[in-house]
């Protein structure tokens, strides 16, 4: 198959994680002929330095003509005291409304061999494989009224928390899609006690759930939901839910797998390319020193292959290629535990390959 893939390596590690994905999706390519172009573009900081804006027009370009979109990272300390528009992270906020990114999906899995690197007990995250699927385009986010005023002399306050029901069937929707090629079970979280959203919420999961009779759908509440994750996090196969609720478990949930430098991402578009991300940020303290774990972005680049090209026999290769180098011992600094040695980006990126 032939595949265009836009590449936007933005600012700090970005540059050399995303260096690691695209060598690992060129040794995939090859392996099982197919032709991956890349072709790269601004964002973030460094679109700021050389074209003075975070999301340049060409950049958007091509990545509207792009199949899926890689991302490293954007940000950093140099252009905190930007004004809002050219601050780094302007730029993704722009992209993924731009791309209509409405689906955040985190799967959050446990290496075996990195069961020590967890706060939690081996026993309670030995063989943990859920995805997290959040909403991205509506909820407290972006609802309207938003702000602060005086009313009868009184300071105050609102958020609204709106969505339309399109945008949840949306959303629920994909998660069934997702749950249906796993475990088949989706587990909807909300706050059906307390919210009108949340009852809606759980209304559309009922309707979605009619048509997808060989998934099992459970509500569960999110304060629930919050302790469970922490409690048996191996009940757990697609978890759906709105845009906050989603933000604050999906971060619960990656303290599940030990280290920032593992955990890949995918922004899902309803009607263009999708975008792939490590978790993790530009990490400006060690950009530049060859350190940065590469495999949240190789990860990420598997998510590209399954998602996005339907490619599962090579996505699934590039995840072994991974654990099979992990357990082979390897580590980069960030997930290293003494007395082992740590391995460069570099190098892990190689071993990777070779593990292919
Ligand atoms: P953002 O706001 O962009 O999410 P952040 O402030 O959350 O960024 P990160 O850039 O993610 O911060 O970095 C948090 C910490 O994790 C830093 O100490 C950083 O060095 C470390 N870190 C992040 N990514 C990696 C990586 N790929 N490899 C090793 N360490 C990492
Ligand atoms: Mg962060």
């Amino acid at each position: 198959m032939k595949k265009n893939i836009a590449v936007l390596r933005g600012d700090g590690v970005g540059k050399e994680v995303v260096k690691g994905a695209i060598e690992v999706l060129k040794a995939i390519g090859e392996q099982y002929d197919h032709e991956f172009s890349f072709q790269h573009a601004l964002i973030g900081g460094t679109a700021i330095d050389k074209e003075g804006t975070p999301l340049p027009a060409d950049t958007l370009e091509v990545c509207k003509h792009s199949d899926a979109v890689l991302l490293g990272a954007v940000g950093g300390p140099k252009w905190d005291q930007n004004p809002p528009h050219l601050r780094p992270e302007k730029g993704l906020l722009q992209i993924r409304k731009a791309l209509n990114l409405y689906a955040n999906v985190r799967p959050v899995t446990c290496f075996n061999s990195l069961l020590d690197a967890s706060p939690l007990k081996r026993e309670i995250i030995e063989n943990v494989n859920f995805v997290i699927v959040r909403e991205l385009t509506g909820g407290l986010y972006f609802g309207k009224p938003s702000g602060r005023k005086i009313e009868n002399g009184e300071e105050t306050v609102v958020d609204t928390l709106s969505y339309k029901r399109v945008e949840m069937e949306r959303i629920i929707e994909k998660s069934f899609e997702m749950a249906r090629a796993r475990k088949k079970k989706v587990t909807s979280v909300d706050k059906a006690n307390v919210l009108e959203s949340s009852r809606m919420w759980r209304e559309v999961a009922e309707e979605v759930a009619k048509r997808y009779p060989d998934v099992a759908l459970e509500h569960m509440l999110v304060d629930n939901a919050a302790m469970q994750l922490i409690r048996n996090p191996r009940q757990f196969d697609v978890i759906v839910t709105e845009n906050m609720f989603g933000d604050i478990l999906s971060d619960e949930a990656s303290m599940l797998t030990g280290s920032l430098g593992m955990l890949p991402s995918a922004s899902l578009s309803s009607n263009g390319p999708s975008l792939y991300e490590p978790i993790h940020g530009s990490a400006p303290d060690i950009a530049n020193m060859n350190i940065a774990n590469p495999i949240a972005t190789i990860l990420s680049a598997a998510m590209m292959l399954r998602l996005s090209f339907g490619m599962e026999d090579e996505a699934k290769a590039v995840e072994r290629a991974v654990e099979q180098v992990l357990a082979a011992g390897y580590r980069t600094a960030d997930v290293v535990q003494f007395p082992r040695k740590s391995i460069s980006t570099t190098e892990m990126t190689e071993r990777i390959k070779e593990a292919l």
